[in-house]
Order: structure tokens, then C-alpha cells, then sequence
């Protein structure tokens, strides 16, 4: 059995629809993000397992506990808030502390355990301080610390590493995966930076206008997204539009406007003839050319443009490239070099597309990294 789960669970605000029939399980001891842009009902969803709000509709246990109804106090949850909400009159050994003194545990063993949850975060020495004498790092820790001590079955996290830098934000999210690793606790995170889930999280729940997009792993998301939205958010993705022009049992044919192309079975996903759809494309997976080569053979999407814009990243540079088909696309290209002004060919085979059929009323795009 699941430690949590959490089945049509649905909360509305007047008219609008916050949390909308949202179903996932989180296994004992992973680590689960729920990924999605601001507003789409992140907090809401956490703020209902703690039980800071009942939800309109929907359930939700805890290792077979129904959670609904029951105070925030009573269960077996504790929540890493996104600006920590430490007692900044209070130490540090008291602020983790704080949970263990409520609940009647003794002086003596409070200390114990404080001590070992200061030694877990690194923080020892540190219990006499008070939160303003500590780096924005140093109080996460704090209430790393504060959410752990009395061992819940359960840490949820609000977007606590927004507000540190990034080499810090990396460096946290190392180090909480060696405390849920050492503390055998089971994480459910959320946050609208897709590098902070992918680098952290066993399971990803994707989340968008109150609805799941898609449950998987990092893999599964980054390899088989099912929607272009989730194409987009979890890593970059070049969209390009078209139109089903045949189909069989081997895969289709697209007309992105440069004639068709045939897409095998495996990249061409729940498409039908006539249907508009949204080629994807990586791009890692789009090649840059000199624009003397000939135009590639069957099974390639291959157009010619201008290179507009070159970034470096260290071991490959990202090429913005303006197409004449098909309007700027970006190429992430290992060990070739064109200037910006320069006309070239870019191309990528049919096999590596995922192809969408585009939601010509969608209006909902994905915050910009
Ligand atoms: P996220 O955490 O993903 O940014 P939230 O869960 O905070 O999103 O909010 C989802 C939607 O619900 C937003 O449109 C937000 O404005 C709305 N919302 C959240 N809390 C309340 C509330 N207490 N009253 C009214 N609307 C709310
Ligand atoms: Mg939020």
C-alpha cells in the first residue's frame, strides 16, 4: 500500500477551480515533486495534506489514515514553509525544538534530540544562535531540522530553496537528499523551477491549471512527455506546426509546409489524418549545417535559415536560428561553429519528433524558465 494517497481531490475559491480532480500515490520513502508554473495550484494541494485547507471535494490517507477533517496537528505531517516562518525571537536549539516541547516531551530527551537533528543538518554549535545570526542556508537547515524532529511519515516542502542563489539552491538540493536518505523519510516538494525537481525528485507529479498533466519519473517525463506542455516544461522543446497528411499501421505522414514527412509509429503518438499537430523536437537532437548540403533524404525535417544568436555552455553552444518555414528554433550543437548572420540548414530526423495534436483553444503556456 501506498503511504499516501490522494484520490479526486478538488478545491474551489468561489468560481475558480484551484485543485481540479487531482489523483496521485507517493510510495514510503520517495522523494515526489509536484512541478508546475505559479497559480496552478501547487500550495493548495500541499496546504490540503497538512490540513491548513479541507478540500471541496476528494480524499485523502496517510499510511490508511483518512486525512480529511482532522486538524493540522493530528497528523502524522509536518511542512517546510516557503519563507520557513522560524521564531526569530527563539534559538535555533528551540526552534527545532518547539514541536517536542507542545507535545510534552522532556527536557532531557528534547535536547537528545535536537542535538541529533543539528548534527543531521550540519549545524552543530549552532543551537544558541538565533535565526537572524544565520546565512539564508544556515535557517533552511533550521527548518530542515524544525520538520524533522519529531519524525513524521510525511515532509511536504513549498518552494523552501527559491530565495537562495543558485550554486546554494544546488548545494541544498544535495543535501536533502542525504538527509531523506539518512532520515528514511518520505518528501513530497513543490516547486515551479524544473531544475530543482529534476535534479531532486524520484517521481514528478505535473500540474497545470489545477489538473495533472503527468505522474513519471524524470525519465519517463523527459523521454515520453505526453502533452507538448509537458514537453516544454520539463527541459526545452522546439514546436513546430503541422498537419496529418496520411497514415498506416508503420506510422504518418506530416506536412510541417516543407512537403511530407514520415514519422515512424513510435514518435507519432494518438494522431489521425487531418488533425493539426505540434511537431517537438529537442534541441539537442536538431542538427546545424553548412546550407550547401543538399537537402536531406526521407524521414528528416530539414529546413535553411540564419543563425541569430549563439550561446556558450561550456562543452556545446546553443544556436538561435531564424527559419524561414518555420520561425526561430534553437539548436544545442557539440563542436561546430557558425557566425552570427550565417546561413545554414538545420535538420533532425522523423524518428526523434513527438508529435501532439495541437488544442487549437489552448491558451495555457508554460512560465518561461
Ligand atoms: P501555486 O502554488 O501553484 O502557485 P496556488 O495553489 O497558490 O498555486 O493557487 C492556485 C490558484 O488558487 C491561484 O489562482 C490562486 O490565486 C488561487 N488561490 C489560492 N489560495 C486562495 C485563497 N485562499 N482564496 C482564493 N484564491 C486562492
Ligand atoms: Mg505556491
Amino acid at each position: 500500500m501506498s503511504l499516501l494517497n490522494v484520490r479526486g481531490l478538488t478545491k474551489e475559491f468561489g468560481d475558480l477551480t484551484a485543485v481540479d480532480d487531482v489523483d496521485f500515490d507517493i510510495e514510503d520513502g520517495e522523494f515526489v515533486s509536484i512541478l508546475g508554473p505559479s497559480g496552478s495550484g501547487k500550495s493548495t494541494v500541499l496546504r490540503m495534506v497538512a490540513g491548513f485547507e479541507e478540500p471541496t471535494d476528494g480524499a485523502i490517507s496517510l499510511d490508511g489514515v483518512d486525512l480529511v477533517g482532522s486538524p493540522p496537528f493530528e497528523r502524522d505531517v509536518n511542512m517546510v514553509f516557503q519563507n520557513l516562518a522560524l521564531f526569530p525571537h527563539l534559538t535555533v536549539a528551540e526552534n527545532i525544538g518547539y514541536g517536542l516541547k507542545q507535545q510534552g516531551v522532556p527536557a532531557s530527551e528534547r535536547r537528545e534530540r535536537t542535538e541529533r537533528m543539528l548534527e543531521m543538518v550540519r549545524l552543530e554549535g549552532y543551537g544558541d544562535r538565533t535565526p537572524s545570526e544565520l546565512s539564508g542556508g544556515e535557517q533552511q537547515r533550521v527548518a530542515l531540522a524544525r520538520a524533522l524532529v519529531n519524525e513524521p511519515a510525511l515532509v511536504l516542502f513549498d518552494e523552501p530553496l527559491s530565495s537562495l542563489d543558485r550554486k546554494l539552491r544546488q548545494h541544498m538540493q544535495t543535501e536533502l537528499q542525504r538527509i531523506q536518505a539518512e532520515t528514511d523519510t518520505t518528501f513530497l516538494y513543490v516547486t515551479h523551477d524544473q531544475e530543482v525537481a529534476l535534479a531532486v525528485s524520484d517521481r514528478l507529479v505535473v500540474l497545470d491549471e489545477g489538473r495533472i498533466q503527468q505522474v513519471g519519473t524524470v525519465e519517463d517525463l523527459y523521454e515520453a512527455p505526453e502533452s507538448k506542455f509537458v514537453a516544454d516544461f520539463i527541459g526545452d522543446v522546439n514546436a513546430v506546426e503541422g498537419r496529418v497528411t496520411g497514415a498506416d499501421g508503420d506510422g504518418v505522414t506530416v506536412d510541417a509546409g516543407t512537403g511530407d514527412v514520415r514519422i515512424p509509429a513510435a514518435a507519432a503518438g494518438d494522431v489521425a489524418v487531418g488533425d493539426p499537430v505540434d511537431v517537438c523536437v529537442r534541441p539537442y537532437l536538431v542538427r546545424v549545417e553548412g546550407d550547401d548540403r543538399a537537402d536531406a533524404a526521407d524521414g528528416t525535417f530539414s529546413t535553411t535559415g540564419v543563425v541569430r544568436n549563439r550561446s556558450y555552455q561550456g562543452s556545446d553552444s546553443l544556436y538561435g536560428v531564424e527559419t524561414e518555414a518555420w520561425g526561430r528554433l534553437t539548436a544545442e550543437v557539440r563542436s561546430a561553429s557558425f557566425d552570427i548572420g550565417e546561413s545554414v540548414r538545420v535538420a533532425w530526423d522523423a524518428a526523434d519528433v513527438h508529435l501532439y495534436r495541437r488544442d487549437e483553444s489552448s491558451t495555457s503556456e508554460p512560465e518561461a524558465a
